[in-house]
């Protein structure tokens, strides 16, 4: 009997092997990857020196208890103390991936607010669109219907409002305003739930795949966290696609002045090595927390010894090869062929991103932004024409907000390499819009 994997099979390429900004299948073809696989590649493929520090942890100790330490445990905390986290975050609890950190840090907002006497403050406010997630939390809070679909009626409710998105927004795209605007939306969510039944704010500084890269205006991260003050509301920064240098800040929400209480990290924290993710809170989470004696439980796999040596070697790497920097480099290189391709294009509503994080949002009209069907499913077209070429792009949206397609490549990548993914998404769009009419 054929098993059937993945559990919803679909057809997808066998992949061999990779090497650096490159995989490999099982037809001898190459495949330019520009999105990082999802999101996450940021030192290439087949670096030897991760790979040996992996090979040494493992050697090392197979397993041992999350919260026991290890050399590779203590190298990858001293690689994010010296190197990358804000010195408010001193607070640390390791998971295995994106979605077990999120749904950690949601509990130790609910918990933090518990031990100072603030128990009815039970709801965490997502945005829409967002992703945090599957597990039933971190999927219930994510704005993002297409990943909701046939648990819409189990899902636990979380109050929701909408993520900045500029090019949407009902003042008009330019209008000077739009940061207000979308922090009085947040301002009138507070005052319809009662701003005292609010733990949390959970919010990616620029909105990830869900939204495409949606850099939120100036104004906005200064004015979400006066708010959030004001009203004793805690701020978790879900920087699991833009933390780690992704879009040329070592976190997302450095771009602006905002101090969150709780970080969240993953995909690039291990560069794909490894299955890693982080939690980094202040010390007024943790100590309370503690104090309070109230327990923040590990996953069996959690701060797994050859991971964290993964993350440690990653971090190491991408600071002693000033990798953040490439990635502002390379990001203006892409982001400036980008413009010039495509600013023009028919079917292209908006370039956007930092870094080396970019979205296209691809429209039928330009002018009135009006989205193809979503049965003629652009995007998954454009990412299947850009792999008929040699490329690899992420599709993004939500189903309500769709026809996106994400970049984000290891920051070893070159200009040259960027031109063949510019090219390729340039034919990609004509491609497939042309065939969507
Ligand atoms: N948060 C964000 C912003 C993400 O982009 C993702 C995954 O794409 C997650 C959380 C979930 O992480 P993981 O897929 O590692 O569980």
């Amino acid at each position: 009997m054929t098993l059937n994997w993945p559990f919803i099979h679909t057809r997808s390429p066998v992949i061999e092997r990779a090497e650096g900004v490159y995989l490999y299948d099982n037809q001898g073809r190459s495949i330019l990857d520009a999105a990082g696989g999802a999101i996450v590649s940021n030192v290439g493929h087949g670096n030897p020196r991760v790979i040996e520090a992996m090979r040494a942890a493992a050697e090392a100790t197979s397993y041992v208890v999350p919260t026991w330490e290890t050399p590779s445990r203590r190298a990858l905390l001293d690689a994010l103390e010296t190197h990358w986290l804000p010195p408010e975050l001193t607070r640390v609890h390791i998971t295995s991936d994106g979605t077990a950190a999120v749904e950690s840090a949601m509990k130790l907002a609910l918990q933090y607010q518990q031990a100072i006497g603030q128990a009815q403050r039970t709801k965490i406010v997502g945005r829409t669109p967002s992703y945090h997630g599957t597990t039933l939390a971190t999927a219930s809070i994510s704005g993002h219907p297409a990943r909701k679909l046939g648990l819409e009626q189990a899902l636990p409710n979380f109050p929701e409002v909408p993520a900045p998105y500029p090019l949407r927004c009902p003042l008009g795209n330019d209008h000077s305003e739009i940061g207000r605007y979308y922090v009085d939306l947040f301002v009138d969510v507070i005052e319809q739930e009662g701003s005292d039944t609010i733990a949390a704010l959970l919010a990616e500084p620029i909105t990830g795949s869900s939204g495409g890269a949606i850099v939120p205006p100036d104004d906005y991260w200064p004015q979400m966290e006066a708010v959030c003050k004001e009203h004793g509301i805690l701020i978790i920064m879900d920087e699991v696609m833009t933390g780690f240098g992704r879009t040329g800040e070592k976190f997302g929400h450095q771009h602006w002045s905002v101090r969150p209480d709780i970080v969240v990290g993953g995909k690039g924290l291990a560069g794909g090595y490894a299955p890693l993710g982080g939690v980094f809170a202040t010390e007024t989470v943790g100590s309370t927390i503690q104090q309070a004696q109230y327990p923040v439980m590990f996953n069996t796999f959690g701060a797994h010894p050859a991971a964290c040596a993964a993350g440690a070697e990653v971090l190491t790497i991408m600071q002693e090869e000033n990798l953040v920097q490439r990635s502002v480099e390379l990001g203006e290189y892409l982001h400036t062929q980008l413009h010039q391709r495509l600013d023009r294009h028919p079917h292209v509503a908006e370039i956007r991103g930092r870094g080396l994080f970019a979205g296209i949002e691809i429209v039928q009209n330009h002018e009135s932004l009006e989205r193809f069907p979503q049965d003629a499913e652009v995007s998954r077209k454009i990412v299947g024409h850009g792999l008929s070429e040699g490329v690899f792009f992420y599709g993004g949206g939500t189903g309500t907000v769709r026809d996106i397609v994400c970049m984000g490549p290891a920051f070893t990548i070159t200009e040259s390499e960027l031109d063949k993914v510019v090219d390729t998404l340039v034919n990609s769009i004509d491609a497939a819009t042309a065939s969507s009419q």
